[in-house]
């Protein structure tokens, strides 16, 4: 199967490259095109426009930053709205609001191309390692299409069903629980800390105890050593996804004090210059709050 591939962050580079290992042909456009060149190595061929990714009733999948750049390479003066046609499936794999994949689905619909959304839990290392949990929603029949590109780059799919929202409120729902999880674990580590527990040691007891879950184990010893660099999900993207749980809440007159307290706790982080950190990053401003001095 030919696929059209645009977005190759942290994210998309990974997937792609694993397409290219299972034998797909893509055709590849980043904003910053010397991020195609490892894939070009591997034969994939590199475009100069979004649209170009796209052949008439083709695949095209996007892994693009946020919803302002997905509405760019796709409604754009050189978006793929336009190229796909009838027959054809967008498969848009960021992490987006809701109202947005309801917006494009419909505008495909208009030029009956069908749109699948399928937002992915895992983290780029997680990707490489062909490891993602994808979570897949859209017309049967589109999803079906799209299920050996979507198995060639993820250990599991989960088929939530025809409408494609259903995927972005159950990945938005995954994040809204990391953010909590991310904010018990530094406000349980800085209370032992101010006790005289160390950090580790901590997170080892909870971690091989009663909280064994990766997310446990993975997001604990990041925030145990303050380890924020390189970013695998940046905090930035992170306050996207906080500001995107809020306003699906808000649609639906679903109170979420939790996940305020974890946009101002980003929004804080971001004030302090820590947007381009991993999110776990959040981590520090629960710290200094407790009067402490991370790494001193
Ligand atoms: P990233 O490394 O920051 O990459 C973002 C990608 O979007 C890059 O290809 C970037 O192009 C492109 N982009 C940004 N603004 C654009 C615009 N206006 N027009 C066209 N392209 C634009 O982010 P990522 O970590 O790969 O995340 C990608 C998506 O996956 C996000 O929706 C994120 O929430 C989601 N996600 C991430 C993770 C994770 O752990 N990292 C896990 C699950 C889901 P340039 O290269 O030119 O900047």
């Amino acid at each position: 199967m030919d696929i059209g591939f645009i977005g190759l962050g942290s994210m998309g580079h990974a997937m792609a490259s694993n397409l290219l290992q299972a034998g797909f042909k893509l055709r590849v456009w980043n904003r910053s095109p010397d991020k195609a060149q490892a894939l070009e190595r591997q034969g994939a061929t590199r475009v100069d426009h979004p649209a170009d990714v796209a052949q008439p009733g083709g695949v095209v999948i996007t892994m693009v930053a946020d919803d302002a750049a997905l509405r760019e390479v796709v409604l754009g003066e050189h978006g793929i709205g336009q190229r796909l046609g009838a027959g054809a499936i967008h498969l848009s794999m960021s992490t987006i609001a809701p109202q947005t994949t309801r917006e494009l689905a419909a505008l495909h619909a208009a030029r009956e191309t069908h749109y699948v959304a399928a937002p992915v839990f895992g983290r780029p290392d997680a990707a490489a390692a062909r490891k993602l949990f994808v979570l897949c929603a859209g017309p049967q029949q589109a999803r079906r299409a799209v299920q050996p590109a979507l198995e060639a780059m993820g250990q599991r799919v989960f088929d939530l069903g025809d409408d494609p929202v259903t995927a972005n409120v159950v990945k938005l729902s995954g994040n809204f629980m990391i953010l909590g999880v991310i904010e018990a674990l530094a406000e349980a580590m800085a209370l032992g800390e101010r006790h005289g527990v160390a950090r580790q040691s901590m997170v080892d007891v909870l971690t091989q105890s009663i909280f064994p879950a990766p997310i446990f184990v993975n997001y604990g010893a990041q925030i145990a050593a303050h380890a924020y660099q390189p970013a695998r999900f940046k905090l930035s993207l992170g306050l996207k996804d906080a500001d995107l749980v809020l306003a699906a809440a808000r649609q639906v007159a679903v109170p979420m004090p939790l996940a305020q307290l974890m946009q101002g706790r980003l929004l804080s982080a971001t004030a302090h210059g820590r947007g381009d950190l991993d999110w776990t990053a959040a981590a520090l401003g629960v710290s200094e709050d407790a009067g402490l001095k991370p790494g001193a």
